[in-house]
């Protein structure tokens, strides 16, 4: 497929989907990167001389919890789909963010399925399967020609593969080069051959993929992808090996001249301990003194005692088996000096959650539990904890780590993926911004907390991490140049 000379004449024009972006909805750190990556891209072209012309939009499903919210949006368009057995009738919404354009797709399935991410399989697929076909008519409602899709994980990974089986079918993709992101490896989508057949989508041919693979949205996805994005350089190199591909090792390494690692940023603007509204005095790296005030009110908020010499430990996280949180609870009930103070916030899998409960049980005076999704709380331990907890058995990138330095909370984290990325320990102070271990176990965890807890003993020493950490540059600046020059690539 050859692009149009117009579209590298004219203006980039990208389509990114996603199944969720912040602020609108945000259930983990697809919903930052889909809220803030696309204008990092749009905003390129300002700085650029001559000035770049970019034109990306955004799409995402109408979920009730936004219509909800009574953002105004506008009708732009509708159509009637009959797809393989099923008709069903798709609207088109559109409203302006702070940059992008962010179209909302409003289809049948959200009335059955409306939470972002349900528990039953089969309707979530469903539910994914008529975003995808809606997504596919977008631009001819929009009577755009699209030059980059992007989507990303497997929500959105059909319409890459419905693409590369049928171009022809849907107006506005004629030369389109398709990049699939990944943003969590074994989260493939659900496999139903029976929703295939539904739908009239044909499974995928391609030789080297395993044989559950050729029904499954990713893989399926990923085979027709021209680029396949992974979001940090080390789980772009880790997902060739079969600790880490989920199977897919073999055809990954087929691929690996079209598999790049870009890490994620941060919307720096919105994470900022300077303005932030959501904590109760701003700091900056010339003030640190000032999130001890912070800290204070959690401790006296969660009745902890109140004492900015014990070091307060936070986990902010997804309760789930990838993020080695059963590692840390082994790890704290082996521990005899309780002389810190931890905080939990998250939510998931149940026997974490009730694993996290009994932790506070046990240690009543140290352990405070909280099993919720609350953004706001999240900032204010951010902004006051001492030290971010991080056992990730893997972590494609990991926001957590980037927020948390940037509000000067050390990360204690496992040196994997994009945490290895991002994270320095190299033994010297001057440059360290964290503390890593190597192997998913409590003892070798437990032994990189200890080296923070002595750290933190020594104040200057502490501040310098501190200092380290707030300096480094996690915005999205350069990784969204990276983006704008894999597209120009795949256009040229
Ligand atoms: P993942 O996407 O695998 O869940 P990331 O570290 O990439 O992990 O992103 C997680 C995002 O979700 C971060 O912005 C983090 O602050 C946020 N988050 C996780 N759990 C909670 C919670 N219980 N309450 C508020 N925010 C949370």
């Amino acid at each position: 497929m050859r692009p149009s000379q117009t579209a590298i004449e004219n203006s980039i024009k990208i389509l990114f989907l996603s199944a969720e972006a912040a602020p609108l909805v945000k259930v983990g750190g697809l919903g930052d990167v889909a809220g803030s990556l696309p204008n990092a891209i749009r905003e390129l072209k300002y700085h650029s001389d001559p000035p770049e012309k970019i034109d990306i939009r955004v799409a995402i499903p109408y979920y009730p919890s936004i219509k909800d919210t009574n953002l105004p949006v506008l009708l732009i368009g509708s159509k009637h789909l009959q797809q393989g057995s099923v008709n069903f009738h798709a609207e088109f919404y559109e409203t302006v963010t702070t940059h992008s354009k962010l179209y909302l797709v409003d289809f049948p399935a959200l009335k059955t399925s409306p939470r972002i991410y349900g528990e039953d399989p089969e309707m979530e697929l469903e539910k994914f399967i008529q975003f995808n076909f809606s997504c596919l008519y977008l631009p001819s409602i929009l009577d755009w020609n699209v030059d980059i899709l992007h989507s990303n994980d497997w929500h959105t990974a059909l319409v890459n593969h419905i693409l590369r089986n049928a171009t022809k079918n849907f107006q506005g993709f004629g030369d389109t080069k398709l990049i699939l992101g990944i943003h969590n490896l074994p989260y493939m989508g659900p496999e139903s051959v029976r929703l295939l057949k539904k739908y009239a989508i044909p499974h995928t041919t391609i030789s080297d993929l395993p044989d559950w693979g050729t029904r499954q949205p990713l893989p399926m996805g990923l085979a027709a992808s021209d680029a396949i994005v992974t979001v940090s350089p080390t789980y772009a190199k880790e997902i060739l090996t079969s600790e880490f591909g989920c199977g897919l090792e073999k055809f990954l390494v087929n691929r690996k001249d079209r598999v790049f690692g870009i890490l994620n940023g941060l919307d720096i603007n919105y994470w900022n301990p300077q303005s932030d509204p959501d904590i109760p005095v701003h700091f900056s790296q010339e003030d640190l003194d000032l999130r001890s005030r912070i800290k204070s009110q959690i401790q006296e908020n969660f009745k902890l005692v109140r004492d900015d010499s014990i070091p307060l430990l936070v986990v902010i996280s997804r309760m789930d088996w990838q993020k080695g949180i059963d590692l840390l609870f082994e790890g704290f009930h082996k521990t005899r000096n309780w002389d810190f103070q931890l905080i939990l916030l998250g939510t998931g899998n149940p026997e974490l959650e009730k694993a996290s409960l009994e932790l506070q049980k046990v240690f009543p005076d140290n352990v405070r539990s909280i099993l919720q999704f609350d953004l706001s709380l999240s900032k204010r331990l951010y902004a006051g904890g001492d030290m971010i907890l991080l056992p990730s058995r893997y972590e494609p990138c990991g926001l957590a780590q980037l927020i948390a330095m940037r509000y000067g909370c050390i990360p204690v984290a496992r040196r994997t993926g994009g945490l290895a990325d991002t994270i320095i320990d190299s033994g010297r102070p001057k440059q360290q911004t964290g503390f890593l271990f190597e192997k998913a176990s409590a003892a070798s965890f437990l032994s990189a907390l200890d080296r923070a807890l002595e750290s933190f003993q020594n104040k200057n020493r502490w501040r310098t991490i501190q200092k380290n950490a707030m300096n480094q540059d996690f915005s999205w600046t350069i990784s969204a140049q990276r983006y704008l020059e894999l597209y120009k690539s795949l256009l040229t």
